[in-house]
């Protein structure tokens, strides 16, 4: 049988699956994500991440590694701590990888996370990581995602070459983990072969930082709950929706999306 083709999600779709406050929420019922990324080396993957989070506007966001100091300095609604994740108070959901390195402290964090019963979202170091030790990420009892580009993706041994679609259903199936493959066409697919092809974005974002930006909207959008292949899934529209509000305005640094994320919210959204 042919593989079932691929989704592509609506403003309206995402819309749907952004989260609004009620009037009885408060901050703990709005969704709490855990961010492990940065190292002394890459501080900036830490404050990236961490804003992008915020920004997609779950009720908490706490920090937990080796950037604490410039976190700290650069969000002071984050909660910050430079201990290890299990000190860093309850979450719903981790993200984990960018610019924290690959030395055995950061593979016995990683290994960490993994071992929790939430949803995580590995990226960049962690991809490296989990290219030498698959079974990190496998059987584990709450989704993982996964969010490599073309050069992380093929250190998995599984292309991507021309078919990504199918290239990323490959690797999802092997590691039950839900794939991001990046780049000009995101495409994500989820070990049982549901698959979405994304349809915003711009070139613009071909420049350092953006994934870890999209790395924290991720993060934010399976604390609150939702699905991890529509976590990924509308975390790609928005992340690319972000790229084209900030290219609107002339060459774009990662920063600008985070700056212009409520804005990209609101536009998906519909709102003016
Ligand atoms: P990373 O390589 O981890 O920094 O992530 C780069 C981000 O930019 C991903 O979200 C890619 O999908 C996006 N990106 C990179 N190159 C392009 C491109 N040529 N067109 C559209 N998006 C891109
Ligand atoms: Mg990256």
């Amino acid at each position: 049988l042919p593989a079932p083709a691929a989704w592509q999600l609506t403003d309206a779709d995402a819309a749907a699956r952004l989260p609004l406050p009620d009037a009885d929420d408060d901050k703990y019922t709005q969704g709490v994500v855990g961010i492990v990324a940065g190292s002394a080396t890459y501080p900036g993957a830490g404050v990236l991440c961490t804003g992008a989070a915020l920004r997609t506007r779950p009720g908490l966001v706490r920090y937990a590694g080796t950037a604490a100091d410039g976190v700290r300095a650069a969000w002071p609604e984050a909660i910050v701590t430079d201990g290890r994740p299990g000190d860093a108070g309850r979450v719903q959901a981790w993200v984990v990888g960018p610019g924290m390195g690959t030395d055995d402290d950061a593979r016995s964090v990683l290994a960490e996370v993994l071992a929790t019963d939430l949803p995580v979202l590995a990226d960049a170091d962690a991809l490296t990581m989990l290219a030498r030790e698959p079974d990190l990420a496998r059987n584990r009892p709450a989704p993982t995602v996964l969010t490599p580009h073309d050069r992380e993706f093929a250190r998995f041994g599984y292309g991507p070459g021309s078919d990504r679609i199918g290239a990323a259903r490959r690797l999802a199936a092997d590691l039950g983990a839900v794939v991001l493959l990046k780049g000009e066409a995101t495409v994500v697919a989820d070990p049982g072969g549901t698959a979405f092809v994304n349809a915003t974005g711009t070139p613009w974002l071909a420049t350092a930082g953006t994934g870890d930006v999209l790395s924290g909207i991720t993060g934010a959008l399976l604390a609150t709950g939702l699905p991890a292949v529509e976590a990924a899934a509308v975390a790609a529209h928005v992340h690319g929706r972000a790229g084209q509000v900030a290219a609107a305005r002339g060459p774009l640094i990662a920063g600008d999306l985070v700056r212009h994320l409520p804005e990209a919210i609101s536009r998906v959204r519909g709102v003016r």
